[in-house]
């Protein structure tokens, strides 16, 4: 998510990995060894469902198993909840909040919190909102929501379809749009809410649901846990958070263990030289042909000082400087985006960045005083580890409660959610954020025929299949819970 860029649009979180890949490259680990003996990356219908078998199942076996009961129980309260959870959906779908306005969609969580149950506190960090259940001595569990739209103009042609306008805090009229699939997780997390205070009996502890805002710009976590959530509130011992995928087929969950979203960082960089007459470049120190040396140098910091090993990325993501053939520039200004999964290749990476900046400045004759200014984002961030012992625990209950053929092992991505920050607190609670699969398998049909790539997260075609989505969400999140707080 990329928090940290000067224009609202980049300001959008990528959080959502927005480059597409081939869909049997992504998900489909499996079929990707398949399909590329064969010497292509095209994937069928079938071989999706191979892949999810196979991938399947290397999967732990659940500790536990619940009993069937238990799990007709739970469908049937789903049946019952679902006409309402899909008329919320529509709901929240055609009412998006850009980031740090969801005033509305708050206050709609909160009060469906408060109406399953819950004590509920709002303004947390901003719009904010947290429910408590007490259910006795056990486990605190935190299960985290977010609430943001993106500023993205909807083309889905679904009759919910958002309309939304609104002025983002440039002052311009934007359309708004959940283009991240934030109103699915919502929906879920009230599903969830419900079926956990009915089925109380069946668990003990304390459940903390929090609905989190600015998300999409990476601010909602930090604001959240600097007005005290792990201080007011129970302090949690797992949290968990599920994200849509526009990937995976809809009824399919998926999970990744250990680091499965990367360190998200922002750099300013201002290049300075000399200006002065395009033909007397001998006068001046020309900041462009700097900044070209300088965007190519930086490439050495991935591929020449990085383990192969460790992933990492430096994208130069902007550049501007000069305004006319004829005149060479003072300044030349960059916008790089940098991930990482560990703080030792991300604080390796900012270092080297100043160093080589530095160095190709005093190598061009720059006094200090010009020499390149580095500016660091304050606000990064940091990247999403699951707990491996936790996400395995939640693999085997994905085995037991959504079944073996429509659970994925995933592979990590360098996106980024604020998500992480709930593990790197002083409390080191463990975490896991899992993937949800929400893709029509029509559009998997027509993507397999036409090769026509699927529409990601942020896109403005973006569309989760509600049903089987959201049962799958709230099997799969409650299923969570009862698991970790079982009595
Ligand atoms: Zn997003
Ligand atoms: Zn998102």
């Amino acid at each position: 998510m990329s928090t940290h860029h000067s224009s609202l649009e980049s300001k959008s979180s990528d959080l959502c990995f927005p480059e597409r890949e081939p869909f049997s490259r992504r998900y489909c680990p499996v079929s990707l060894a398949k399909t590329a003996a064969r010497g292509t990356w095209k994937v069928n219908f079938l071989s999706i469902f191979g892949a999810v078998l196979t991938a399947a199942s290397p999967c732990a076996q659940p500790d536990s198993q619940a009993s069937a009961e238990m799990k007709a129980r739970v469908d049937q309260s789903i049946n019952r909840e679902y006409p309402s959870l899909e008329a919320l959906y529509k709901h929240l779908h055609s009412h998006p909040e850009l980031s740090l306005q969801e005033m509305e969609t708050a206050r709609r969580i909160a009060d469906e919190l408060e109406k399953a149950g819950f004590e509920v506190t709002r303004n947390v960090g901003g719009h904010g909102l947290v429910g408590v259940l007490r259910n006795g001595s056990g486990p605190t569990i935190l299960v985290r929501t977010d609430l943001d739209g993106l500023p993205v103009q909807e083309q889905t042609g679904v009759a919910y379809a958002s309309t939304v306008q609104t002025t983002d805090e440039k002052g311009d009229t934007v359309s708004v749009m959940h283009a991240c699939g934030h109103d699915v997780h919502m929906t879920v997390f009230v599903g969830t809410a419900r079926l956990l205070k009915e089925l109380k009996d069946h668990w003990r502890g304390t459940l903390v649901m929090i609905g989190q805002p600015a998300e999409e710009r990476g601010k909602g976590a930090r604001a959240m846990l600097n007005d005290g959530l792990f201080k007011r509130f129970p302090v949690p011992d797992y949290c968990i958070a599920l994200h849509s995928n526009a990937a995976m087929l809809a009824g399919t969950v998926g999970y990744v263990e250990g680091f499965s979203l990367a360190n998200v960082d922002s750099v300013d960089i201002t290049i300075r030289g000399v200006g002065g007459h395009g033909a007397w470049p001998h006068a001046t120190k020309d900041p462009i042909v700097l900044a070209a040396q300088t965007i190519l140098a930086l490439q050495t910091i991935v591929s020449r000082e990085i383990s192969p090993l460790d992933p990492a990325v430096v994208t130069v993501g902007s550049i501007h400087g000069g305004s006319k053939h004829n005149i060479i520039a003072d300044e030349v200004r960059l916008q790089l985006t940098l991930r990482s999964y560990s703080d030792d290749v991300r604080n390796h990476t900012i270092d080297a960045i100043r160093r080589i900046t530095r160095g190709l400045a005093e190598a061009a004759g720059l006094p200090e005083k010009l020499h390149p200014i580095v500016a660091l984002q304050d606000e990064h961030t940091p990247a999403t580890f699951n707990d491996p012992e936790l996400t395995r625990r939640l693999a085997g209950v994905f085995q037991d409660w959504i079944g073996g053929d429509r659970v994925l092992k995933q592979q990590p991505v360098m996106g980024g959610e604020d998500f992480g920050m709930y593990g790197r607190t002083e409390s080191k609670t463990p975490i896991c954020m899992f993937w949800l699969g929400t893709v029509d398998p029509e559009l998997i049909r027509k993507h397999e025929e036409t090769g026509v790539a699927l529409p990601t997260l942020h896109s403005s075609q973006f569309r989760p299949l509600p049903e089987p989505t959201i049962r799958t969400g709230v099997r799969a999140m409650t299923a969570v819970v009862l698991e970790l707080a079982k009595k």
